[in-house]
């Protein structure tokens, strides 16, 4: 099983992944994840990483190109992954697409997390004082909706004409627990 996931930041997206993929037995592929890991290297890529992140703006596309690449075709993404936080770009989007035609990879679902961005400015707010996430306060989070908006969004509205059958748009502002029922409620549905 291959998912995508697309939504703003704060929109939930990747607690619900990382339930979703526990339930699958699947990978949950979060990009964020995966650079949040590096900036402990110390080394010289680290320290431009941090500077990015934490602005709120977006990593180039040939570095996280590189990642999918790599991750894609390792072992850890054999019995199926969830994408979340990745493509965010055209070019991303272009890559992936082109990747996956190459290598015979089907995309199963989309989920499109769909909030209020007010809704996601009291969450970050919230998860900044719990997790202390640089990229998380009240300047930086204006950058990365505005990012998501002009970015994001359009790849998002892409995969909506384009895999039409396989997009689900989510209300993200419902809990948890209704979310993630929801989302396996479609999987279900698409097994049959
Ligand atoms: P996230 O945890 O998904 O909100 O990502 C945190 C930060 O990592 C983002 O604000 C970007 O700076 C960077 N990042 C994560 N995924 C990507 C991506 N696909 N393209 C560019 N930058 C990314």
């Amino acid at each position: 099983m291959k998912i995508v996931f697309f939504g703003p930041p704060g929109s939930g997206k990747g607690t619900q992944a990382k339930l979703l993929a526990k339930e699958l037995n699947i990978l949950h592929l979060s990009t964020g994840d995966i650079l949040r890991d590096k900036l402990s290297d110390g080394d010289s890529l680290s320290i431009k990483l941090k500077e990015i992140m934490s602005s709120g703006n977006l990593v180039s596309d040939e570095i996280l190109n590189q990642i999918i690449a790599d991750k894609l075709i390792s072992k850890e993404c054999s019995n199926g992954y969830i994408l979340d936080g990745y493509p965010r770009t055209i070019l991303q989007s272009e890559f992936l697409l082109s990747f996956a035609k190459s290598n015979d990879i089907n995309l199963n679902i989309i989920f499109n997390f769909k909030i209020d961005f007010k809704l996601v400015e009291k969450r970050i707010i919230y998860r900044s004082e719990q997790e202390q996430r640089s990229d998380d306060n009240i300047d930086v989070i204006k950058t990365r909706l505005d990012k998501y908006t002009k970015e994001t969004y359009p790849v998002s509205q892409f995969f909506s004409q384009n895999f039409s059958e396989n997009f689900f748009t989510i209300d993200a502002s419902q809990e948890v627990s209704k979310i993630q029922k929801e989302l396996i409620n479609i999987i279900k549905k698409g097994q049959k």
